[in-house]
């Protein structure tokens, strides 16, 4: 297996990066006629900074507002609005079903295309692939693209303005990555574009961690007052390149299938993605015997910044032992990233480790 590293052309993060976005773009060579895909949310917090930073470059832009859902219908009409525009590059600013939305548009007429996240609530802004949705929300399919996108850019004052439970679930997404990239290197996986490890893909997931313990909870405390510190920025990284980078190229495992399985019980759907992953990393470390003082490390980590340890925390109390078969059967599917996991898993020992997990992080909790 030969070994693959991918990644953005270009990561830039700071305050007030967003003025910045024309000058990046120029430098790139893809300032043209630039398309905005830009959620609701923050089209009044960005749209005077969007004119001015293309006016000062005098680049030519248009902006179209995102539906709401990344569903085929959706990047039909944003892909419509591209083409009748004329439009040189796409560009998604807001959370990630429009930054996902801005990718598809993009591969699909072959345009760069620049992500500009607004929380950083996941690590998908640096990927090569959008989760499509029906109208209604429902879970579609994974698409892949040939590229990762042309430019990351990261405004932190635009993140720190954002509610801080989107940071804290960042952390949870951001929390699986070392030890999903670690065990897809153990079992001699493919990551998630179908190579070998490398070994800077692991010092990346390694750091990510390590930058979680060190700055997850004082990054915390800067987006509950909405300020920039230099440990926010620290978790921003985190959350948004470190993840990014190891979850594509280090790999998934049973965390991240974990959390697929909770998405079967709609009593989750109102907890974000990586609230469920950091439950879903708990139960990995079940499966994989690990042991207490590691486990320990990831329970005070999670009690530091809120994350869920328990499933009472993801809506569901007093779990049967039969929707909990639901979960494992789901989390064990053909092509799910639980097989990459050095042993084979039964649908047993899937559940028992759930409420394992459960009982562990109800103990933690006192
Ligand atoms: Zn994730």
């Amino acid at each position: 297996m030969l070994k693959i590293f991918c990644s953005p052309s270009r990561y830039v993060q700071g305050p007030e990066a967003s003025r910045s976005l024309a000058q990046q773009m120029a430098h790139l060579g893809i300032a043209e006629r630039p398309l905005v895909i830009v959620s609701d949310a923050v089209r009044k917090q960005l749209e005077p900074v969007l004119n001015e930073s293309f006016a000062a470059a005098s680049v030519g832009f248009d902006l179209i507002d995102f539906g709401g859902e990344c569903s085929a219908a959706e990047i039909e009409r944003c892909q419509r609005a591209a083409e009748r525009n004329g439009a040189g590059s796409i560009v998604g600013a807001g959370g990630g079903k429009a930054l996902d939305t801005a990718r598809a548009v993009a591969s699909a007429l072959n345009l760069p295309v620049v992500c500009m996240p607004t929380i950083a609530a996941s690590d998908a802004p640096c990927s090569a692939l959008s989760v499509v949705y029906s109208p209604q929300g429902i879970f579609e399919r994974c698409q892949f693209y040939k590229r990762n996108p042309d430019l990351v850019l990261v405004d932190t004052s635009v993140i720190a303005r954002a509610p801080e439970r989107y940071l804290v679930a960042g952390m949870g997404d951001a929390l699986a990555t070392w030890f999903e990239a670690e065990t897809t290197q153990r079992a001699c996986k493919p990551n998630q574009v179908g190579g070998a490890d490398t070994r800077v893909a692991i010092a990346i997931a390694r750091l990510c961690y390590d930058t979680l313990l060190a700055d997850g909870a004082m990054a915390l405390e800067a987006a509950r007052q909405h300020v920039v510190t230099p440990a926010l920025e620290r978790i921003v990284e985190a959350n948004v390149l470190l993840s990014g980078l190891g979850f594509e190229s280090g790999g998934l495992a049973v965390a991240h299938a974990v959390h697929n399985g909770l998405t079967a019980l709609p009593e989750t759907h109102a907890f974000l993605h990586g609230e469920k992953v950091a439950f879903g990393t708990l139960v990995q470390l079940v499966l994989e015997g690990r042991d207490s003082q590691e486990i320990n490390e990831v329970l005070g980590f999670c009690a530091a910044v809120g994350l869920p340890v328990t499933l009472a925390q993801l809506g569901l109390d007093h779990l049967s032992a039969e929707r909990a078969r639901i979960v494992a059967e789901r989390s064990l599917v053909d092509g799910e990233t639980s097989h990459n996991e050095p042993f084979a898993l039964t649908t047993t020992a899937v559940m028992d480790a759930l409420f394992a997990a459960d009982a562990i992080g109800r103990a933690h909790q006192g």
